[in-house]
């Protein structure tokens, strides 16, 4: 199954558990809108770069679309229409007013040198520019995209229609960034692997960590764990990964990877593949980087007790019946990594109403959203007797139609 498929594949288990009229499969599946851009630059060398961006905008019927850019090589349509979906069930479970969108540049950002990357960004604008407004559509950061490119689009975009900090989040916090904002998906992980033991009577306290990515989600939560006691076993990046069975200094390990530029060979750690990093025993297996990185080939053979989605569609479908079949939790991704999205949330009402609030009171407002859509998550999954995934799908399904329903066809 192709990422988007996987993701109907869920929303079908939605839809059959809530027993919906085949029209909302109609209403709720499919993409509002589809843009498909050609961005021509001048590179460095005088060569022509030609690049293909994307904007899918899934249903707007709760808010404004919104959902993040990602600049990689293997960013196709396939990919955007799921990642566009997933976000309109991501918003509706931590029941921010969104609706869902994604896009993307197929494009390996490290091959471009610092103005070539600001060029393509000004050029994507210059194209999607018309579609997307704080009103409208709102993008921000994702798979290698940060906070100075969101200043760039900011700029481009406001050059045009007029000073606008409300069309995108994630900015710095030197340009009407929030404070949190860099943090909080990790922290909103943080926040929902806490609620699933909680609600068990047990804590974070020594229970061990594996995380597959250390990127800005990966680092912060390996960062956060450290204080609720926990261990980080092994991380790992695009050039491998390092484990210790007593647990890693992640700090030092953060440092290593600033000045070298990855976790590889730091010492006080054994070397790790990438593939065994997935298949080594913890307590919560932490996918942080990548979609479809657990398989029928490697789903059997996971030891861990969760499987915690900080990445946006980490499982097959296939993996995900196997886990389910072997008692591993999967908790997924629209629960799981929303605390982006939701500090992006706070950054656009900060922005709207020209104030600013405190770091401390962003964390505590994202704490609140986290552990309440983790309580509807468990009234659901006991209510249905379902896996939390599919609790998850089913509750956002039966938000985003009362929307629908309410709005009518028009
Ligand atoms: N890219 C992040 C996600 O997948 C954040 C999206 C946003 O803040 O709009 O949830």
């Amino acid at each position: 199954m192709t990422p988007y498929q996987t993701t109907n594949h869920y929303l079908e288990q939605g839809f059959e558990l809530l027993k919906l009229d085949e029209r909302y499969k109609t209403l709720l599946i499919t993409p509002s809108r589809e843009l498909r851009v050609e961005l021509i630059i001048e590179k460095d060398d005088g060569t022509i770069g030609n690049f293909i961006g994307y904007r899918v905008q899934h249903d707007n019927s709760r808010g404004p679309f919104k959902g993040g850019l990602r600049y990689h090589p293997e960013v196709d349509v396939d990919e955007v229409r799921s990642l566009a979906s997933l976000m309109t069930w991501k918003t509706a479970i931590v029941n921010i007013p969104y609706g869902g969108a994604k896009g993307g540049i197929q494009v390996s950002p490290r091959e471009l040198t610092p103005r070539e990357l600001e060029q393509l960004t000004r050029k994507f604008i210059d194209q999607i520019g018309e579609f997307i407004g704080p009103q409208t559509d709102i993008p921000a950061p994702d798979v290698n995209t940060n906070a100075q490119i969101m200043s760039w689009m900011f700029d481009q975009y406001s050059k045009r229609y007029g000073f606008s900090p409300g069309v995108i989040t994630g900015k710095p916090v030197e340009l009407y960034g929030s404070l949190g904002r860099d943090a909080a998906t990790g922290r909103g992980c943080l926040f929902a692997i806490r609620e699933v033991y909680k609600h068990k009577g047990e804590s974070l306290k020594d229970k061990t960590f594996i995380i597959q990515g250390f990127g800005n989600v990966g680092s912060w939560l390996a960062r956060l764990l450290m204080d609720e006691g926990a261990k980080v076993l092994a991380v790992s990046d695009i050039k491998g990964g390092i484990f210790n069975g007593d647990g890693l200094d992640i700090d030092k390990v953060f440092q290593h990877a600033k000045e070298t530029g990855s976790v590889v060979e730091f010492a006080g750690s054994e070397p790790i593949s990438n593939e065994d990093i997935l298949t080594t025993e913890c307590d919560v297996l932490t996918p942080a980087a990548l979609g479809h990185v657990l398989t029928s080939k490697n789903a059997n053979d996971v030891k861990a007790k969760y499987v915690l989605e900080a990445a946006n569609g980490p499982c097959t479908a296939e993996a995900d019946a196997i886990l389910n079949r072997r008692g591993i939790v999967a908790i997924p991704d629209i629960f799981a990594n929303a605390g982006g999205v939701t500090v992006s949330y706070y950054e656009w009402v900060q922005n709207n109403q020209f104030l600013r609030w405190t770091e401390d009171e962003v964390n505590k407002r994202l704490e609140e959203t986290m552990v309440k859509a983790h309580k509807g998550l468990a009234a659901a999954m006991d209510e249905w007797s379902c896996s939390m995934r599919t609790a998850a799908f089913a509750l956002a399904i039966q938000r985003v139609k009362e929307a629908t329903d309410l709005r009518g066809l028009g």
